[in-house]
């Protein structure tokens, strides 16, 4: 796939699972279950994503999976599977090495957004991609060192603060274009500051949706995570976005979506009646190239 001046293709670097009801908030289980069925522990796999831009002289990742550094007992609660080259080797496949890395766009500091942005090389962290800039919001930024105690479990201070003692840090101020064809849409339903990335030309866009819509059983408006910090900020933007993602046929990327990296909004498509009229499994996926020719 190619938008732009940027040939694009999916990054897979594992899977995690989360509680089935955390991620679909107020909506019952009898509903959800359907489209993502859940384990014994009631929670439903998902996928932990990455897109890889190259083109303009650049090569560009945005976010960086879960990492590799965690303990059985963390391992265990989040059902994390993956090894400690999957993101490297998933890279080289299109031979990009960490080192050739010239930016990297982190949407929010999550752990699951932001974990393979370090490693532990003889109990030191190390950056995985040392030449690269990393782009995160101020706001963002800040409040990650100083979490609500909602989300205070959701940051690791470990996967993030050598960016600025390594100056390879630059915090952004708002939305707006960041290269060539890319801009930056900043949210505040799922936490302070999360910026999604839009990829656009005159022909064709794709939106990088971070956790504003993190599989594509969140297109339906009401269908919001327990984890977001302001549920009805998310709502109101997702109302405020979709429509227009819509009218012009977006292509939705999706971080988290255990069965499609992509998707567009299926025609009839409305913001109250989405559920309604198109159930999720009905959405054909949309193929992101995995090899480079
Ligand atoms: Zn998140």
């Amino acid at each position: 796939m190619k938008i732009g001046g940027y040939e694009i293709f999916a990054i897979e670097t594992g899977r995690f699972a989360l509680d089935g009801g955390a991620m679909f908030g107020v909506v019952p289980k009898v509903l959800w279950e359907k489209s993502n069925p859940p384990d014994e522990k009631n929670r439903i796999e998902l996928a932990l994503r990455c897109l890889l831009l190259r083109g303009n002289n650049r090569i560009i990742l945005i976010d960086t999976g879960i990492g590799f550094d965690w303990e059985d007992k963390f391992k265990n609660i989040y059902k994390i599977y993956n090894s400690k080259n999957t993101l490297i080797d998933n890279l080289s496949e299109h031979k990009v090495s960490a080192a050739d890395i010239t930016d990297v766009i982190l949407t929010h500091l999550h752990f699951d957004h932001t974990g393979g942005t370090t490693y532990i090389e003889k109990d030191d962290h190390k950056l995985t991609f040392p030449n690269a800039i990393h782009h995160v919001q101020e706001e963002q930024w800040e409040w990650a060192l100083n979490p609500a105690d909602k989300d205070r479990a959701s940051f690791v201070k470990n996967n993030f603060l050598l960016l600025e003692r390594n100056k390879r840090l630059n915090k952004l101020n708002a939305s707006g274009r960041l290269f060539d064809d890319i801009d930056l849409l900043v949210m505040y339903g799922h936490t302070q500051g999360m910026q999604l990335v839009k990829i656009s030309d005159n022909r064709e866009t794709l939106l990088f949706c971070s956790d504003l819509i993190p599989t594509a059983s969140h297109i339906s408006v009401p269908w919001v995570m327990a984890y977001d910090n302001n549920p009805l900020t998310t709502i109101a933007e997702k109302k405020r976005l979709l429509p227009q993602a819509f009218e012009e046929r977006w292509i939705l990327f999706f971080e988290h979506d255990p069965f499609r990296a992509a998707c567009q909004i299926p025609g009839g498509w409305t913001v109250t009646g989405y559920r309604k009229y198109y159930p999720v499994t009905d959405i054909p996926p949309i193929r992101i190239p995995k090899c480079s020719p």
